[in-house]
This record gives structure tokens, sequence and C-alpha cells, in this order.
């Protein structure tokens, strides 16, 4: 079976990473047909619009989509990217390789975050000169949905991170929700609040495995996550809905060192190994996070983990291995 793959670039070093990653996807025996669209702050200054409607319609119509960067027009473009995938949970894995610098070596977590509502539904009120307010949105819908995927992807139980001790309304409904799917499903759960999270993360991280959280909280302690881990260049995403994905390394279009060749190719192959993993190709998956961890041990290295290796000669090194 042929997969049909949407690659949209963007800006900045998603340009440089997206094209490692597609060499790699294509080096296996596994069928893709590729189809490049445009995206991000280059067609804005072009006079375009940042998202053409060509881009989104792609997602929405490819099996999977696989994303690089966008740089100031990222809210215009990655957030209604992820809606035409209908996506209505963020996948973010963050966890250390042998050879790679850590705060925190042995860390394995994934953060599975609500992606569509909480307080990024974007609910904002002027309600007069000095006073503005957020309403938050939360739905039995949106956490049912979470939780269900959260049972599927670790059977053997997660933790369901909250602060229902406060918001009593929203976090208690998103805990009770998905507390209770969990239940139905025989997945054992257990519960930690937010705050507490963030620190037991810094001093003991490897007390946790998968962690189902509601989206602005997802979105903080997966960064936080990515410090402790070694960096943003190595740290895959997928955002996943019910009948599409799209897959994105954490980090964005880095305009610092855009268009020098040294971007670290490593979380957006990490990525494709995620879209491989969605379309049930399991093996080839685990042939490209083994050569990529092989790469990150034994070198070369680009210089955001200390190495003076190129983009080309990390991917080159990655593609002999696989
Ligand atoms: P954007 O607004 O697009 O998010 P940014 O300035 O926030 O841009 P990020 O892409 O978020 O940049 O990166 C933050 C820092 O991490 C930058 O210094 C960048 O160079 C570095 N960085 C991010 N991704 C990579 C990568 N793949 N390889 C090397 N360094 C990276
Ligand atoms: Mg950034």
């Amino acid at each position: 079976m042929t997969h049909e793959i949407a690659v949209i670039p963007g800006d900045g070093i998603g340009s440089e990473v997206i094209p490692a990653a597609i060499e790699v996807l294509e080096a296996l025996e596994v069928d893709f047909e590729f189809t490049e669209a445009e995206a991000g702050d280059h067609l804005l200054e072009a006079g375009r619009e940042p998202l053409p409607e060509a881009t989104e319609a792609l997602a929405a119509e490819a099996d999977a989509t696989l994303f690089g960067a966008a740089g100031e027009t990222a809210a215009d473009v990655i957030i209604p990217l992820r809606a035409a995938v209908d996506s209505f949970v963020n996948v973010r894995p963050a966890r250390t390789y042998p050879g790679v610098d850590a705060v925190k070596s042995e860390t394995d977590l994934v953060f599975l975050r609500e992606n569509t509502e909480g307080v990024y539904a974007g609910h904002e009120d002027d309600l007069s000169e000095n006073l503005s307010t957020l309403t938050r949105v939360v739905t039995d819908e949106a956490a049912e949905r979470l939780a269900e995927y959260a049972c599927e992807y670790a059977p053997e139980g997660f933790t369901i991170a909250h602060k229902a001790n406060v918001m009593r309304k929203t976090d208690g409904r998103f805990r009770d929700a998905v507390a209770r799917v969990a239940e139905e499903n025989d997945v054992e759960t257990d519960e930690v609040l937010i705050d507490a999270l963030a620190m037991h993360l810094v001093l003991r991280p490897e007390e946790y495995d998968v962690i189902v959280t509601p989206n602005l909280a997802g979105d903080v302690l997966s960064d936080l996550a990515a410090g402790l881990v070694g960096g943003l260049g190595l740290l895959p995403s997928a955002n996943v809905g019910p009948e599409r994905a799209l897959f994105e390394p954490v980090h964005g279009s880095a305009p610092d060192i855009a268009g020098e060749g040294i971007a670290n190719p490593s979380a957006t192959i990490l990525s494709a190994a995620m879209l491989l993993d969605y379309l049930a190709e399991p093996e080839a998956a685990e042939r490209v996070r083994t050569a990529v961890e092989a790469t990150l041990e034994a070198g070369p290295r680009t210089p955001d983990l200390g190495g003076e290796g190129t983009t080309e000669d990390v991917t080159r090194a990655i593609l002999s291995r696989l």
C-alpha cells in the first residue's frame, strides 16, 4: 500500500531538517507518495497567506503530514493544520540517549496532551479598559477521547496530571472523565497535581512514564522535560486525530542558526519514526530509531549537542546505519 504523505517544510531550519527526514523515509522498504506544500513567514513576506488553502486541504486529505516549522506565523499555520487533521492529542515523548548530556539521565517520559481546548480554546475578552478575561473550556468529549487514546497507548497504566483541587469544575471534569474511561478499560491510573509534578520532574523524572495532561500544562511541562533530556534538537511530536495525523519536531524555525546547515535533524527524523508507527510500519520505525540512537551515541553530532557535524553529516551517518 502506498502512503500519501503531505510534506510542509515551512521556515528556517524546517527546510533543512525536513529533506533529511524524507531521505531517511525514502531509504526504507515502504511505499510513499510525497506531496510538498508551502506555509510560513516566507509566504507572508511575499504578500501571500501564511497558510494557503491548498496546503490546509492537502493536510486534511493525506494519510499523514510531516511538518517542519513556522516562524512568526506559527500560530496562523500550525493551529489550523492541527485542526485540519482533527488532532485531539499531542504526543510528546522526551527521553535521554546514551552519549547525550542531560540534566537527568534515565528520563523516559511521554506526555499525552489534550490538544483542542482548555485555556487555548481562545475565549479571551477585554471587558473594560483595565480588565481582561479568559474562559476555560473543558468537555467530557475531549477528555474521553484523550483517555481512550491513553488507554490504547499505555495499557499498563498512566498518570493523570491536573489541578482539580483549585479548578474543581474544569480540571475536576477532566480528571473524572479520564479516570472513568480508564476504569472502564481496566487501565490503572494515578494522579498528580500539576505544580507538584513540575517539581517531581526535575528531582526524579524516572518515577514517571506516560502522563496525561490538559492543554496548557502539557505544553509547559513537555518543554520542561525537553530541557531535562538535552534540548530541542531531539524531541519529536505527533498530533493525532481519528483518521489522520501530523508529525513535527517540537522545536521551531530556529532563526539564529537557519541557513548554516548545522540544525540537528534528529527531532524531525524521530518524528518520521512516529509517522511510521502511526502508518502501521513498526519495523521500519524501529530501524529508524535504532539508527538515530546509534548516531547520537557514536557521532557525528551537531553543535547543539557539542559536536562539529553538519545536518548533512548526521543525516549521512543515520542513513548508513539504517
Ligand atoms: P520560533 O519562533 O520559530 O520557535 P525560536 O527562536 O523560538 O524560533 P526555536 O526553534 O524554538 O527558536 O529554538 C530555540 C533554540 O534552540 C534556538 O537557539 C535554536 O537554535 C535551538 N534549536 C532548536 N531546534 C534546533 C535544532 N534542530 N538543532 C539545533 N538547535 C536547535
Ligand atoms: Mg520557539
